[in-house]
C-alpha cells in the first residue's frame, strides 16, 4: 500500500488505532479496514495485537513498540513512513497513548516532521466508559492515570489532589488497589464518594459505588473483587461535606483573604466561590463570623 504520486514516492500516514478493552465486539469497522491496508502495524506487545489480528484473520508485518524502545524505534518509524508505508499504531488495549506507549512520535511528528499525516481511528478507552457510567459529574473530570506504587509519592499526589473539586479518574491494578482505598480514605476522608468500575466489556464487569470506608468493606467481603482491570472514579471535593458550615478549608481562606486585600468582600467572595464551587453564602457567613 506504498503512497505514489507522479513516480514519486509520496509520505505513508500514521494511524492511531483504539482496539477492544475486552470485548472484540467493539473493533470499529474502520479500526479493521485500516489495519488490512496499512504495511506495518506497531504494536505493544506483539503477542497479544497477534491473538487480535488472527481473530480477525488480518496478516501484518508486527514491530514492537514499548516504553522502553519508543526512542530507539521511533527513528526507524519515522523512516519507514518516509518511504512511503503507511503504519499503524496499537496498544495492547484501548485507546494509544492513554497510559500507553505513543507519546514520543506524536510529539515528534507534530513538533518536527509537521508534513507527516497523523490519523486517530477512534475507539474504547477504559477511562472515558468507566467516567460515562459512573454517576459522577462529566461535565469537568481530571484523568489521573496510575498512581505511584511508592507510598511516599502516591500520597503526596492525593495530597495535592485532596480539593480538586472536578471529578478524579484512576487506573489502578489488582495488587495495589486495597492500599490505595486505603490511602484516599485517609487522606479524601471516609465520605468521599468512589465507584469501582473492573472488567468493563468482560464476562465479570462490575460497578459499585459507596463512600471510600463502605466500598472497603464492599471489597474485602470478597477479595475476588480485587481481582481484574480497575478503573476508579473518586468524586471531587465538595466543600459541603464539611461537618461544620462554618468551616472552610484553610486553602480557600488563604485565597479569599488575599483576594479581599486587593478587592471588595462582594467580589472576593464571588471569585472565591467561583474558583472553589462553593455557595457564596458559606462565604459571607464565615466572613460575619469571623469579621476579617
Ligand atoms: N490505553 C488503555 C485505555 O484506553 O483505557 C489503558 C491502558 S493502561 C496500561 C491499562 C489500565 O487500564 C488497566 O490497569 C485498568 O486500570 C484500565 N483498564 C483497561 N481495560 C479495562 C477494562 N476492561 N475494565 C476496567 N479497566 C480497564
Amino acid at each position: 500500500m506504498k503512497n505514489m504520486k507522479n513516480n514519486n514516492f509520496k509520505l505513508g500516514n500514521l494511524y492511531i488505532i483504539a482496539t477492544p478493552i475486552g470485548n472484540y465486539n467493539d473493533i470499529s469497522k474502520r479500526a479493521l479496514i485500516t489495519l488490512n491496508k496499512v504495511d506495518y502495524i506497531l504494536a505493544e506487545d506483539t503477542r497479544k495485537t497477534g491473538i487480535l489480528l488472527k481473530y480477525f484473520n488480518i496478516k501484518k508485518k508486527l514491530y514492537s513498540y514499548y516504553d522502553y524502545n519508543e526512542k530507539k524505534k521511533t527513528n526507524f518509524i519515522l523512516k519507514k513512513i518516509r518511504q512511503g508505508n503507511n503504519i499503524a499504531l496499537v496498544s495492547d488495549s484501548g485507546t494509544p497513548l492513554i497510559n500507553d506507549p505513543g507519546y514520543r512520535i506524536i510529539e515528534l511528528c507534530r513538533k518536527k516532521y509537521v508534513d507527516i499525516n497523523i490519523i486517530p481511528i477512534p475507539g474504547p478507552c477504559a477511562a472515558i466508559l468507566a467516567l460515562s457510567i459512573s454517576g459522577l459529574p462529566t461535565n469537568r473530570f481530571c484523568y489521573e492515570g496510575f498512581l505511584s506504587h511508592k507510598k511516599n509519592k502516591r500520597i503526596r499526589r492525593l495530597n495535592e489532589l485532596k480539593l480538586e473539586n472536578r471529578t478524579l479518574i484512576f487506573y489502578e491494578s489488582t495488587h495495589r488497589l486495597l492500599k490505595c482505598l486505603y490511602d484516599i480514605k485517609i487522606i479524601f476522608g471516609k465520605d468521599r464518594y468512589v465507584v469501582l468500575v473492573k472488567e468493563l466489556t468482560k464476562k465479570w464487569e462490575n460497578i459499585y459505588g459507596n463512600n471510600i470506608s463502605n466500598l472497603i468493606k464492599w471489597v474485602k467481603l470478597d477479595l475476588n473483587r480485587l481481582k481484574g482491570e480497575i478503573v476508579l472514579i473518586v468524586s471531587g471535593y465538595k466543600p459541603s461535606l464539611y461537618k461544620n458550615n462554618y468551616e472552610i478549608s484553610p486553602k480557600i481562606i488563604k485565597i479569599f483573604l488575599n483576594l479581599k486585600k486587593e478587592l471588595s468582600t462582594k467580589k472576593a467572595i464571588k471569585i472565591t466561590s467561583d474558583i472553589f464551587s462553593i455557595k457564596k453564602n458559606l462565604l459571607y457567613k464565615f466572613y460575619i463570623k469571623k469579621k476579617y
